[in-house]
């Protein structure tokens, strides 16, 4: 054991372990791989491919199941954000492309102030300003109204490069309602909904709905690799999008992408390598995100809610006399949810202090307060591995058995 692990802990090669009851974040490594990706990759490694052939291929699997257009294998949803956002700002342009992050055109970004957060970074990254609109004064506890539809209509002017939306279930005004404006004004619209999956059904919403661009993780419930996502959309987006992260080192008389993926008719020239350069998937985890999707949509929500609903159960039941007082799963009914096992505390600081006991010792148990209710506990099944679960139970049981049986504190 190298001098990296925790003195008598669990590691791996060396590197400390945890148990990851805290859901697929980045922080903790992402997701379990589904079922396939695993092979997937390793079947990538016997052969080469041409990564335009390659992306192109998986924009027919990605239109398949969103109902876009098209679409392509990202390094995660903030590079999906990125490279939208490029695509929104130079279009076909080969100039504004090798331009970028400077650009002459358009370069504003309407978005409600109540949908910024960290993500974002990877719009203004791109080049992009923001344009905020609208007060969540729901949320600040001061109001009743969010942004609407004519703050965004009102905001639109010859500066805006495109609207970006981020989904969630509070999100507001409805995507249907920005979607809308968006349409009428010929502004291009994106969606970062990175964490929107499961339901299944999310896949072909958004696009459905008008969304022009549409960002996914692929390392959170979708179980591909930790550092994949999707952007899907707009053909020509996407063939913006492709061109500004692909490997361009290549004479353009021998530059022949498949048709359906790459107009070249519309390019004067070729870009060199793009501002998305920095975010390049490789053939391994383009060929495992396919197979994380189509793994996905085979399982269906009702199914992979039992699974993770399962675990919830076991949780429960394992920790048995020592349970808390108020311990639901919650989504329990609601395939289109994740069930997440939820533990009612005295109070704050009584369910932080749970969270930080069960973070320590030699095999440390992530788990969330959550923000909105912050006597609560939350342990998250996705990230769960079946042998991780008994540990977890034992930990959890000697912690509130220690407590007095009560999560009191
Ligand atoms: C997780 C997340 C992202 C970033 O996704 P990556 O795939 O990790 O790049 C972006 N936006 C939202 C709302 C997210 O939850």
């Amino acid at each position: 054991m190298s001098g990296g692990a925790r003195a008598g802990g669990a590691a791996l090669r060396g590197c400390p372990t945890l148990i990851n009851a805290a859901g697929p974040v980045t922080r903790l490594s992402g997701a379990p791989l589904a079922p396939g990706v695993l092979d997937a990759m390793v079947e990538a490694e016997t052969a080469s491919v041409d990564m335009f052939d390659l992306q192109a291929h998986a924009s027919r699997a990605i239109a398949q199941a969103t109902g876009a257009e098209a679409g392509i294998v990202t390094t995660g949803a903030a590079a999906g954000l990125m490279l939208g956002t490029a695509a929104c700002l130079a279009g076909l342009d080969v100039g504004r492309m090798n331009a970028l992050p400077d650009t002459d055109g358009p370069s504003e970004i309407i978005v409600a102030r109540g949908q910024r957060n960290g993500y974002d970074h990877a719009c203004l990254a791109a080049g992009a300003r923001f344009a905020e609109i609208g007060m969540s004064e729901g949320l600040a506890g001061a109001g009743v109204r969010d942004a609407e539809p004519w703050d965004y209509e009102a905001a639109i002017g010859p500066r805006t490069a495109a609207i970006l939306y981020v989904e969630s279930s509070r999100s507001q005004p409805p995507l249907t309602e920005v979607a809308e404006v968006a349409r009428a004004s010929a502004v291009p619209l994106i969606v970062d909904a990175a964490a929107e999956l499961p339901p299944a059904r999310n896949l072909e919403r958004f696009v459905a709905e008008g969304a022009d661009l549409v960002a996914y993780s692929g390392g959170k419930a979708l179980g591909g690799p930790a550092g994949t996502g999707i952007l899907c959309g707009r053909r020509d987006l996407i063939a913006s999008a492709a061109l500004q992260c692909l490997d361009m080192d290549i004479p353009r008389a021998a530059f022949c992408p498949p048709a359906d993926f790459i107009d070249t008719s519309r390019l004067r020239g070729l870009p060199r390598q793009g501002i998305g350069r920095g975010c390049k998937p490789g053939k391994h985890e383009i060929f495992g995100l396919l197979a994380a999707l189509e793994h996905f949509i085979a399982e269906g929500d009702e199914a992979r809610h039992a699974r993770w609903r399962d675990i919830c159960q076991q949780i429960a039941d394992g920790i048995g006399p020592f349970a808390p007082a108020e311990m639901v799963v919650e989504g329990a009914g609601d395939p289109g949810r994740v069930p997440l096992l939820t533990m009612r505390c005295a109070d704050r600081a009584a369910a932080n202090a749970l969270r930080a006991g069960l973070a320590t010792g030699s095999e440390p148990v992530q788990s969330r307060v959550d923000p909105f209710r912050p006597e609560f506990l939350i342990l998250n099944p996705i990230c769960l591995r079946a042998p991780e679960i008994p540990r977890l139970i034992a930990k959890l049981s000697a912690y509130l058995d220690r407590k007095g049986g009560r999560t009191d504190g």
